[in-house]
């Protein structure tokens, strides 16, 4: 096992998940690809980067995740950044979503909760160093119709990436958000043509952006942006603020 660094990607295997595991790997470290459900897309991507390992976990689950910080602990030893960036939506109007939507969404924030907290416990806070990146959402600051539950769980993991910064800007450790706005992946795939034609109308670049471009972000907050801290970095295309 070599000695350098790891970045533990939360839903790394695919979407802008994928693409961050890729540019930490350009950037030296031994990347933790975490997956749910998509095993083989993990197993393939770990066989392209050097040294990196696939671990399953739902997060959802708090045993899951005790178990993914074992086994992290035993196959990597350490946790120098944490990118959490597996999110779930449902999309209803308010009056029409079912509690088990909500439910399945905060569950979710529930776990990154406790596995932002497992990794400062069990790794950052020993090593008296971590990075945390936390992939938020345009539609936290803006709102949106039909998603309800999302924006509140993405409006909370902006709090929370401000609350941590204010309880760890003393133990060397930086804590941000990446806020995208849309981006062309599997979610924004879903979209039926008329929403994103409307929404492409509201962007002043006039495009979705590319899991690449929030990225080269999370790279950014990952190896330099040492005096930035407790902050949420727009990658929208102007969208917002506008
Ligand atoms: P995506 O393609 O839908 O992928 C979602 C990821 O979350 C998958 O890797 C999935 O893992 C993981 N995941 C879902 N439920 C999970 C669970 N219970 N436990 C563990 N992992 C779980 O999403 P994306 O578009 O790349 O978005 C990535 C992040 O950016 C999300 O947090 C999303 O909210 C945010 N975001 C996206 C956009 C956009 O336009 N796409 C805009 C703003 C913010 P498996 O595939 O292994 O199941």
């Amino acid at each position: 096992m070599s000695d350098h660094p790891v970045a533990l990607v939360t839903g790394g295997a695919r979407g802008i998940g994928e693409a961050c595991s890729r540019a930490l790997a350009k950037d030296g470290f031994r990347v933790a690809i975490h997956h749910r459900s998509s095993g083989d897309a993990a197993a393939r991507l770990a066989d392209e980067l050097p040294d990196a390992r696939t671990f399953q976990a739902d997060l959802s689950v708090p045993e899951d995740i005790d178990t993914l910080i074992a086994s992290l602990k035993e196959e990597v030893g350490r946790v120098d950044v944490l990118v959490n960036n597996a999110g779930v939506n449902r999309n209803a109007p308010t009056p029409s979503m079912k509690l088990e939507d909500y439910d399945f969404v905060a569950a979710l924030s529930r776990g990154t909760w406790y596995l932002t907290k497992l990794v400062l416990r069990r790794f950052m806070l020993r090593q008296k160093s971590g990075r945390i990146i936390n992939i938020s959402s345009v539609v936290g600051h803006m709102g949106n119709r039909g998603q309800s539950p999302y924006t509140m769980a993405k409006a909370g993991l902006d709090a929370l990436t401000k609350s941590l910064a204010l309880e760890l800007a003393n133990r060397e450790i930086l804590v941000n958000s990446v806020a995208p706005g849309f981006i062309e992946t599997d979610m924004t795939g879903e979209l039926p043509e008329e929403a994103r034609q409307g929404i492409l109308e509201r962007v002043p670049l006039g495009r979705m952006g590319s899991t690449d471009e929030v990225a080269d972000v999370v790279s950014y907050l990952a190896t330099r942006g040492s005096y930035i801290h407790g902050t949420v970095i727009h990658v929208n295309g102007g969208l917002f603020p506008g």
